[in-house]
């Protein structure tokens, strides 16, 4: 069993009264660690840390900034068979999968080393001779950063990395399900160097931390990854006072499958993207609308993949998917497919929990394959979150937008077609805020990531993820 601190202005501190909790395998029901429950007095310590070394790191040239996210980056991937284990413990993904995610997130941290020394101003031609218009790019600040189990070492980088280059120094917050995780990526920044206070990485109570975090009129910047719910509640202390939001928040994303599509790379594309991390993604294929003749071939097609899956433990290395993180996970996949057998969906493959054998003590449930459902069931309204696939019967081109646009969240679409004019078309037409053509891999540290309507405000990723931690200032100056 682990027991790791947290890190508040470069020294690592227990909670004040010593409190602790633990974090269980989702796979074994086993203990992995403890970590320090800490409430509002650590947040507010962790602030004040990070406000007395925003001076210092604000003026640190970029140039010495991004040695230290590279350095953390090579630390990183050093560290791989000792970080990724532990984000299969505590999250359940298979070990592959978590080395591509340690290896994704030392790249975050490596673009964002480089993106932060290209923060240009700008010199605007002035409508006036005595006087000279510029524009410089500043740091907006202590930026919070509160994020999810999902991908829970990538999504601190993709936060930390940015801000940090910017200028800002950070309070992190990782999820309750991953702390140790994110205390790993705590140790790397703090080993590459970044100066006391520069990182602060605070573990425990949730709602207690966010208040005193909001409450704080020393923080200037919110950015969030997680539920749609806890998205608002942020955006709304944030407005007391007016700190800057980034959400990136809940999807229901449509895969489309028109009636001209190449079905094997269909069948390949939305076999490894529904199952990926057990359908435990916000860009994960939640409604896959099937023009009505490919309806049976691709629910067999499917099948066939999702016979092949190898389900367990995510520490074995031949394991393909693993369990869901909580308990609750699982009750809503089997309320979600229980509701959609009872009105007419048929069950193609998988559909009900494991319970026997390796599977005994963890939270695992079938990959399950959904044929024929239709708008009125579960599945289609809300965000499973697990590793299902609803395949619903669509009649022509104009139905598959209007459906696939029906929902209040707008991530990520992905779209199937041979035919380049209506790929163009369709992608314009839906509103999300990244639609795959023909591919389903969607991120990558070069582009831009996020969506719009109840998915979020602001993209990471990209040069548009630095921009997120940036105050553009205006200087006008007078030549006389
Ligand atoms: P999920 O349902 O995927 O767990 P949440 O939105 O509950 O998503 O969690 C995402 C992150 O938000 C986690 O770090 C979690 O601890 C944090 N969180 C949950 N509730 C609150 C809250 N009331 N205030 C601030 N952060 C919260």
């Amino acid at each position: 069993m682990i027991h790791r601190q947290m890190l508040v202005g470069g020294h690592w501190v227990d909670a004040l009264g010593g409190a602790t909790f633990e974090r269980h395998n989702p796979a074994t029901g086993q203990v992995v660690g403890a970590v320090p429950l800490g409430g509002a007095k650590e947040a507010r310590h962790a602030v004040d840390a990070a406000t007395d070394a925003l001076p210092g790191w604000r003026s640190t040239p970029a140039r010495d900034r991004a040695r230290i996210l590279h350095r953390a980056a090579e630390l990183l991937l050093q560290r791989s068979d000792e970080i990724a284990p532990l984000i299969t413990q505590e999250e359940g993904k298979p070990i592959t999968a978590a080395r591509k995610e340690v290896a994704a997130a030392a790249e975050l941290l490596t673009w964002y080393a480089e993106e932060g020394r290209r923060a240009y101003g700008q010199w605007i031609p002035d409508p006036v001779s005595d006087r000279r218009l510029l524009t410089i790019r500043q740091p907006v600040g202590v930026a919070a950063a509160i994020t999810p189990w999902n991908v829970p070492v990538s999504m601190i980088a993709r936060k930390v990395g940015p801000a940090l280059a910017a200028g800002c120094t950070v309070v992190v917050k990782p999820a309750e399900q991953t702390p140790l995780s994110g205390l790993a990526v705590a140790e790397v920044l703090h080993e590459a160097g970044a100066p006391a206070g520069v990182v602060n990485v605070i573990t425990g109570d949730a709602p207690e931390i966010g208040q005193a975090l909001l409450a704080d009129e020393r923080v200037r910047k919110i950015s969030f990854t997680g539920s749609t719910e806890v998205g608002r509640l942020l955006m709304r202390g944030a407005a007391a006072h007016v700190k800057r939001v980034s959400l990136e928040l809940g999807g229901s994303a449509p895969f489309l499958v028109l009636d001209d599509a190449d079905l094997d790379l269909v069948a390949r594309d939305l076999a490894s993207t529904k199952f990926r991390n057990a359908g435990q993604a916000c860009v994960s294929p939640n409604r896959v609308l099937v023009a009505r003749p490919f309806m049976a071939e691709l629910a067999d097609r499917l099948a066939d993949a999702v016979a092949a899956l190898r389900v367990g433990n995510g520490l074995d290395e031949a394991t393909d998917v693993g369990p869901l993180v909580e308990p609750a996970g699982v009750d809503k996949v089997e309320a979600h497919v229980k509701d959609a057998l009872a009105k007419g969906a048929r069950g193609v493959v998988g559909g009900r929990r494991l319970t026997d054998g390796p599977h005994a003590a963890g939270h695992f449930y079938a990959p399950t394959v959904l044929a024929d459902v239709t708008l009125d069931m579960l599945v289609t309204q809300e965000e499973t979150f697990g590793p299902v696939a609803a395949l619903i019967p669509v009649d022509d081109l104009e139905q598959a937008i209007a459906q696939a646009n029906d929902t209040p969240f707008g991530l990520a679409a992905y779209l199937y077609t041979r035919d380049i004019s209506r790929a163009v078309r369709v992608a314009e037409a839906l509103e999300f805020g990244m639609v795959g053509v023909n591919d389903s891999r969607i991120a990558a540290v070069e582009a831009p990531f996020g969506g719009v309507k109840s998915s979020g405000i602001g993209r990471e990723g990209g040069h548009e993820g630095l921009d997120e931690f940036l105050e553009t200032k205006l200087i006008a100056l007078g030549v006389h």
